[in-house]
């Protein structure tokens, strides 16, 4: 997979794209990700992006041109680079644009699902007041809310859209299984876990975790999650059969 991302604060992203796993996935070639400076995309000779808005109003809108010229750019940089070892089988070979943006679909697992099956994802951080409506219209094939809160830009959004697609990707995780058994993989949160020391400062370990009888263990988680679920996320049952 291949992910753009446009900003323009590029140095934002430094730090996550530098560590753990996400790091590691660019280093095993399962993810190239390349961040792009607004900036350079503009015509202003101060690299100016922004301008004030049509018909009066409080703060700046970003400038459609750079944005435009920026996804072109991008668009004909990746489709010289199809068909270089990327496994083409799953993914689709059309570039997807993503506005990041608090009025759009909010981000849930099934969406990071079906992004991560895109061999290209190109995401546009927005900053100040907003961006100009044709971006959002002529430019963007879909609009993701990382919640209903407002942010000062883009760039956080792209980062956990990134980071979550990315966990997605086939081979990027050393155990697939931590994805088929994990919060919302099916309509449950996930059971409670622990690790060593099996008493701490008097806190222990539920006894059935130390026993070895697994088909208990089994029971004893699917019943923890339910009630968890229950307790903290009745909507993901919606109603209908626990599944997991
Ligand atoms: N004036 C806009 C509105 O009321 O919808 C909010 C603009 S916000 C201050 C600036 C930029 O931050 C947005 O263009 C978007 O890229 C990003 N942003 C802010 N909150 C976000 C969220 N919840 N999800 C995704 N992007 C967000």
């Amino acid at each position: 997979m291949r992910i753009d991302i446009i900003t323009i604060f590029p140095k934002m992203f430094d730090p996550v794209l530098n560590e753990s796993i996400i790091k590691r996935a660019q280093n095993k070639g399962k993810v190239k990700i390349f961040i792009h400076d607004l900036r350079d995309y503009s015509s202003d000779k101060h690299r100016k992006v922004d301008d004030r808005p049509f018909g009066g109003g409080s703060g700046m809108v970003m400038r459609p041109e750079p944005i435009f010229k920026a996804v072109k750019k991008i668009k004909s940089q990746a489709t010289g680079q199809k068909g270089r070892g990327l496994p083409s089988d799953r993914q689709s070979h059309k570039s997807q644009v993503i506005l990041l943006c608090p009025q759009g679909k909010k981000l849930d697992q099934k969406t990071a699902n079906r992004l991560a099956k895109n061999r290209h994802l190109i995401l546009i951080c927005g900053h100040y007041e907003g961006i100009d409506e044709r971006v959002r219209k002529y430019l963007a094939d879909e609009e993701v809310s990382v919640g209903d809160y407002v942010l000062t830009g883009g760039e956080l959004p792209a980062m956990v859209l990134t980071d979550c697609v990315v966990r997605l990707i086939p081979g990027v995780l050393g155990d697939k299984n931590s994805l088929n058994f994990e919060s919302f993989a099916g309509n449950l949160l996930e059971y409670p876990q622990y690790t060593r020391p099996a008493n701490f400062c008097d806190m222990k370990v539920p006894a059935i975790l130390l026993s070895g009888n697994h088909r208990k263990i089994e029971e004893w988680r699917k019943k923890q999650a339910v009630q968890r679920t229950k307790r903290s996320r009745p909507d993901l049952f919606g109603g209908k059969k626990w599944i997991k």
